[in-house]
């Protein structure tokens, strides 16, 4: 017996020298232009023919969550095809790019020709069987709205079926730096601030100039608590103890999730879905029409499938649309941008490409009260090179001032986000700085909300920073006696704490201590704030304020909420709020 397995044991290891010498296994890496440098590092294992056998992503330092699809993508798509020209995961591009770079530098480290894998990819798929299902809900887009309306409609009782256009989940929402406000009356943090959810309405109401309907804002502020602790529940983290004022957000009741960027309440939504008999996400299916019955209700969703197929989705109780707002079609924005001089293409956007508006469009169709169009959101902190909210070096606004290319101040940056990136239009080429200091990133590894460091951030060249304030105006080529000019004169406010002559009052620590930072941003469309008409059960109504039968709506493509202008953290609070109110209105089949 011992003989025999010796014998095995001989013999096993034989094959396994006799496989490492034949197969052979390479190591690559690439920078992206989300993780920074080395942010991909990719094992490549080649068979005896010379052929890619396997890739594995071995390390991966762009955002987790929304890198996933191209993770999970790209590999297998070079592997199949032999070819590094395959086509990136829409929406994921940056990270699609970056794999394929590292496995070319893989191949190229080790002498081989990967021009050998530069074959042309038959993009010619066979079009895939039409699919028909009947369910209680169908939900028209899986972003932070779409799935908190499908996991409350399963909740409720309903079978759920969710169509997504795109190859992932997440839409805008899991690109949001994460901040949510909502206050607990009853909790210390409420007494600490200041706060509570009746001042949480008036500044949404007036912050929004009157135009939000006081009942649904009532709704979303005074629902914001419990629908946080329906989340926390599921399993979503939040950090405890601890609130700040985002951008726009004018007071400090933002809660920020444990993970980053929007990528906790997916993970939530996903480990749902994942548990769950009775309730499916279908992604690369998008959602051409809604289907009417004779008597004007709605009972179903006509879509397309990856492969072009028809997806013909019936619902018994209801559907809810939650497709989002328009802020990447600047056909649409062009169309019905009653605020700013121009929303053409020359004006980047924070939204993911998906953003086209195909529920606006859908909606009109079938008679909805689309209100307050022209009611279209920007910042004032895009990245230059594409209009990202990521890459800036704030933290929180207690912590930064804006500057302009002369050096100097110009707005007061706890203010409305309208009044900002107005004032910001106003100045020399609409460009600003962020400045900020080591009390924001006492070392180089504190991340800012899009889970980047300062050091990774300064490396790809998207900040300077400044061992001396004078290092830092010179490399933001900003005259430094008027940056120093700047500096002092807020620094004097903050130890008053009493407004500025911006009309400044939220203030931290003064900015004094090296080293400094800053990033440089422009205009940036956020947030199409108009849309489809709800009533308090988010039912959409047409334009005789009738009811629409059998569809419901809910976040960004609903209007009437935020008014004017949207309070920067109350969009995760919307669709939180009415994605639940949606979702079980249409459980209900109300
Ligand atoms: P909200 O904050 O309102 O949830 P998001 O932008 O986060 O908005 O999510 C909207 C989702 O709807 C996105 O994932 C988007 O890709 C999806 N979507 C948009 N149009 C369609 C469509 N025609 N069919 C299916 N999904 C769609």
């Amino acid at each position: 017996m011992k003989r025999l397995l010796s014998i095995l044991l001989s013999l096993c290891l034989v094959a396994g020298v006799l496989l490492f010498t034949q197969a052979e296994t390479l190591t690559g890496s690439s920078t992206s232009k989300i993780g920074g440098e080395g942010a991909i590092v990719v094992e490549v294992t080649l068979d005896e023919a010379g052929a890619i056998k396997n890739i594995a992503v071995v390390e991966n330092k762009d955002t987790p969550g929304i890198s996933d699809p191209a993770v999970e993508t790209i590999p297998a798509a070079i592997v199949e095809h032999q070819s590094l020209l395959v086509d990136a995961v829409t929406g994921v591009t940056y990270t699609s790019e970056a794999i394929v770079l590292a496995v070319r530098d893989a191949l190229t480290k080790k002498g081989i020709d990967a021009s050998k894998f530069e074959v042309e990819v038959n993009k010619e798929v066979e079009k895939g069987e039409d699919v028909e299902k009947t369910v209680d809900v169908v939900v028209i887009g899986a972003g932070g709205a779409g799935m908190t309306a499908a996991v409350q409609a399963h909740i409720n009782g309903a079978t759920v079926l969710i169509l997504e256009k795109m190859p992932k989940v997440g839409g805008n929402t899991i690109l949001s730096g994460g901040a949510l406000n909502a206050v607990d009356d009853r909790s210390e943090m409420a007494i600490k601030t200041n706060d509570s959810a009746e001042w949480h309405y008036q500044q949404t109401i007036a912050g929004g100039d009157y135009q939000g309907i006081p009942s649904l804002v009532h709704i979303m502020t005074s629902r914001a608590w419990e629908a946080v602790e329906w989340v926390k529940a599921l399993g979503m983290e939040f950090i405890e103890g601890e609130t700040f004022t985002v951008a726009g957000g004018l007071w400090p009741r933002a809660h920020k999730p444990v993970t980053p960027v929007g990528t906790g309440f997916f993970n939530t939504y996903n480990a749902y879905i994942d548990s769950h008999e009775g309730i499916e996400l279908m992604l690369n299916t998008k959602a051409e029409e809604l289907i009417v019955d004779d008597f004007g209700r709605v009972v179903g969703v006509r879509a397309t499938g990856a492969t072009g197929e028809t997806v013909t989705a019936m619902a018994n109780k209801g559907v809810v649309m939650a497709a989002g707002g328009f802020g990447a079609s600047v056909e649409l924005r062009q169309a019905f941008n009653t605020t700013w001089s121009t929303l053409d293409a020359s004006i980047p956007t924070t939204n993911h490409p998906g953003a086209t508006g195909d529920g606006i469009k859908m909606l009109m169709k079938v008679g909805a009260d689309l209100i307050q169009m022209g009611n279209i959101q920007l910042l004032p902190l895009g990245d230059p090179n594409n209009g990202s909210l990521s890459g800036n070096v704030s933290r929180r606004v207690e912590m930064v001032v804006y500057v302009n290319k002369n050096g100097e101040r110009f707005v007061n940056e706890g203010g409305r986000r309208d009044e900002m990136t107005r004032a910001l239009f106003a100045q020399p080429d609409n460009y600003m700085w962020i400045v900020t200091d080591a009390h924001a990133f006492p070392t180089g590894d504190v991340q800012n909300n899009f889970n980047e460091s300062v050091d990774q951030l300064v490396a790809d060249g998207r900040a300077v920073k400044g061992e001396t304030l004078e290092e830092l105006a010179e490399k933001m080529q900003v005259p430094y006696e008027n940056l120093k000019a700047a500096l002092e004169n807020y620094n004097a406010h903050c130890a008053t704490k009493d407004k500025d002559e911006f009309g400044r009052t939220l203030y931290g620590d003064p900015i004094d201590r090296a080293p400094f930072y800053a990033s440089p941003r422009v205009p940036t469309v956020h947030h199409t704030m108009g849309g489809a008409r709800i009533n308090e059960y988010a039912q959409v109504l047409n334009e005789n304020q009738q009811v629409i039968p059998g569809l419901y709506a809910a976040g960004e493509i609903t209007g009437g909420i935020h008014g004017a202008n949207r309070l920067g953290g109350n969009a995760l609070t919307d669709l939180l709020v009415f994605g639940r109110i949606a979702g079980e209105s249409a459980a209900m089949g109300r």
